[in-house]
C-alpha cells in the first residue's frame, strides 16, 4: 500500500467521487471512496492523500479534460516523456504539451499496449476510471533472445527507457528503470543484474538501489561520473573498451560529455540519448521548447535515425563526430536508446542511415 497526493477539485472532464464537505478548491473534502481508492483530508482540506491497494494509480482527480471519452485516461501531472506514444501510439497522442487519451483501447492488442504504457508512465499518470485490475507479466518485456524493455521507467530521468539482457557471460541492467519491487522479481527469476551500464549522467535514477539490491558493479564514463558517485568501474578516454567478452562500451561525448554507448556481440546497440529511431511524427513543438528537454528533435524522418539536437548538452559537433566513429567501428542490428524509439533491422540498412545522419548534423 503507498501513499499519494490528491488535489481535491472540481473540473471539466472529472469524474467526481462521492463525496462530504466543501474545500477551498472544489467540492470534496472528507473521506470518500472511489472504487478501491480511499481519499482523506489532510493539511486544512487544502490536500489529501488518496490510499491505494496496488501502490499504483493515476489521480482521477487531476484527470486531463482532453482525454477522449472513455475508461482510460492521462492525469494532468504528465511531463510528457513520450514513453506512452511510442509504446501505444494508437491510443496515447499529444494535446497542449501533455499526452492524452486520443483513442480508447478497443481490442485485446491495443489495451495491453495501454497497460505497458501505464506501467511505464513516469509519473503514474495513466489509468482507468472503473480500476480494471492491472494484468501481471507485462515487464521485463522480451524484444528479442535474451533482451528485454525494463518499464517502470523513473521520473528522474525523465522517463528514459532501461534495458535487461540474460546472458551467460553475466546479466546486464542498461540504465535504470525506477526502483520497484514488481520489476525487481521477475528479474531475480532470471539470474538478478551483474552488471549496471550507464550510458551518461541523466539517465542514473534508482541506479545505486538496483546495484545494491543485486551486488552489481556499476560502469560510467570518468566525464560523467559525477552523476554516480557509486560507481565502481569508470571508463575514460574517447576509445573503445571491451569491458566483457562481446560487449564493448564505446565513448561517445556530444548529448553530454560523458555520454557512452554499449555494443553487444555487435548485434544491440544501447544507445542511451545519442541516437535513437523516430517511430513518431515530428511535432509542433519540435522547435525550442520551454522547459528544454523535449528530445523528439533532431535529423531524421519518420522511421529514420535520429539525434537530439535540442536535448544536446555538451557539442552537437562533437556528437556528429562521435556518431562518425560508431559507424565505423561497428556494426548493430537493434538500436535500444533511452529517449525516443527503438529499432531492429538490417544492420547494413541501418549503417547506411547513421552515415546518412551524421551527413546531415555536419551540414546543420
Ligand atoms: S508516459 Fe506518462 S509522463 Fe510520459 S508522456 Fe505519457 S502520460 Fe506523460
Amino acid at each position: 500500500m503507498a501513499l499519494g497526493t490528491v488535489r481535491m477539485r472540481s473540473g471539466a472532464g472529472l469524474v467526481a467521487p462521492a463525496a462530504s464537505g466543501t474545500g477551498p478548491d472544489g467540492p470534496a473534502v472528507g473521506e470518500v471512496t472511489y472504487e478501491s481508492l480511499r481519499v482523506r483530508p489532510a493539511h486544512g482540506g487544502r490536500q489529501a492523500l488518496a490510499v491505494y491497494d496496488n501502490g499504483w494509480m493515476a489521480r482521477l482527480l487531476d484527470r486531463h479534460p482532453g482525454n477522449a471519452e472513455g475508461d482510460w485516461y492521462v492525469d494532468t501531472r504528465c511531463i510528457d516523456c513520450s514513453t506512452c506514444r511510442e509504446l501505444a501510439p494508437a491510443s496515447f497522442g499529444v494535446g497542449g504539451g501533455q499526452s492524452l487519451v486520443v483513442a480508447q483501447p478497443d481490442d485485446a492488442a491495443r489495451a495491453t499496449a495501454a497497460w505497458r504504457a501505464a506501467l511505464a508512465c513516469p509519473t503514474q499518470s495513466i489509468g482507468t476510471v472503473s480500476r480494471q485490475p492491472r494484468p501481471a507479466g507485462l515487464f521485463p518485456q522480451e524484444l528479442d533472445g535474451g533482451v528485454y524493455y525494463c518499464g517502470f521507467n523513473s521520473e528522474r530521468s525523465f522517463g528514459a527507457n532501461a534495458y535487461f539482457v540474460r546472458r551467460p557471460g553475466g546479466n546486464l541492467l542498461i540504465d535504470s528503470p525506477r526502483w520497484t519491487r514488481t520489476l525487481a522479481e521477475p528479474i531475480e527469476a532470471r539470474g538478478g543484474v551483474d552488471d549496471v551500464l550507464l550510458t551518461h549522467r541523466d539517465d542514473v535514477a534508482d541506479a545505486e538501489k538496483w546495484a545494491a539490491h543485486f551486488g552489481a558493479r556499476v560502469w560510467i564514463h570518468a566525464d560523467d561520473r559525477h552523476a554516480a558517485p557509486f560507481a565502481t568501474d569508470v571508463v575514460s578516454g574517447r576509445g573503445d573498451h571491451e569491458i566483457r567478452p562481446g560487449l564493448t562500451v564505446v565513448p561517445l561525448p556530444g548529448h553530454t560529455q560523458g555520454s557512452v554507448a554499449y555494443v553487444l556481440e555487435e548485434r544491440y546497440l544501447f544507445s542511451g540519448d545519442s541516437l535513437a529511431w523516430r517511430a513518431l511524427p515530428a511535432r509542433e513543438n519540435d522547435g525550442p521548447n520551454p522547459a528544454g528537454r523535449e528530445p523528439a528533435n533532431g535529423g531524421g524522418e519518420l522511421g529514420d535515425l535520429v539525434a537530439f539536437r535540442q536535448s544536446c548538452w555538451y557539442s552537437w559537433n562533437e556528437q556528429a563526430r562521435s556518431l562518425a566513429r560508431l559507424a565505423a567501428g561497428h556494426r548493430f542490428s537493434w538500436v535500444l536508446p533511452g529517449h525516443g524509439g527503438r529499432h531492429g533491422g538490417d544492420p547494413e540498412d541501418l549503417h547506411r542511415r547513421l552515415v546518412d545522419l551524421v551527413d546531415r548534423m555536419g551540414r546543420r
